[in-house]
């Protein structure tokens, strides 16, 4: 399989055009209420990004995630007083409806944190790709229970689960986790604010990166402010 538009190609591959393009939105894990079961199969991937919102006034306008260029020596958005927030992207066995796919999860420090305790004890779970996570969302939980990550019992991967492990493509994680350059920023702003980019530092609002869903965030949203405070 393989998206290659020139060059040397496989017989065997699809020939352009005839393969089925996976849609971005598709190859990302939507986390439910209720009970969402997966198997890590990657490290996590880390990056620092943006929300910015187009009308600051507008509630239902739940604001776009730019990546911050800061590491290229200036960014736009950070010049505008708005910090940055780590997020980390997984690749994931997805155990939604008992069929296992291969999935992106991008989480916040809320997720990443519990992930981590798990890591960190070593006694009885350690190495997280080594168990399958049940994490919880809770859209009554509050502060603290609107995430909760549950380890299940070590099982070793099923030869499905080996198949699309081995067939993760890493490449693509840290394509996706690589900070934006000042031009794709400046892309980016143009795009959401229109060809004038980004307006005046003063009505800049940045929106808090409540939750790993965005329609999750209409629930509740002052999440993160209130456990990093
Ligand atoms: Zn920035």
């Amino acid at each position: 399989m393989s998206n290659q538009v020139f060059g040397a190609v496989n017989w065997t591959d699809d020939a352009f055009g005839s393969e089925k393009r996976v849609n971005s939105k598709d190859l990302f894990l939507r986390l439910d209420e209720g009970q969402n079961i997966v198997r890590l199969v990657t490290q996590p991937f880390q990056y620092l990004v943006h929300k910015v919102k187009k009308d600051p006034n507008n509630s239902k306008d739940f604001g776009q995630k730019v990546k911050c260029s800061a590491i290229h020596g200036k960014c736009a958005i950070c010049e505008t007083n708005d910090k940055a927030k780590p997020r980390w992207l997984l690749g994931v066995i997805s155990r939604k409806g008992n069929v296992s796919s291969y999935k992106i999860l991008d989480i916040s420090f809320a997720v990443f944190s519990q992930i981590r305790k798990y890591a960190k004890n070593l006694q009885y779970f350690g190495d997280p790709t080594k168990y399958d996570l049940n994490i919880e969302v809770d859209k009554n939980g509050g502060a603290t229970g609107y995430y909760s990550v549950q380890a299940l019992t070590k099982e070793p991967l099923s030869a499905t689960d080996q198949v699309i492990k081995d067939s993760v493509d890493l490449e693509d994680l840290k394509r996706r986790a690589t900070p934006f350059t000042v031009e794709q920023v400046q892309t980016q702003l143009e795009r959401i604010y229109g060809p004038e980019g980004l307006p005046s530092k003063t009505t800049v609002a940045s929106v808090n990166m409540s939750t790993e869903d965005d329609e999750l965030e209409k629930s509740f949203p002052n999440y993160e402010e209130t456990v990093t405070a």
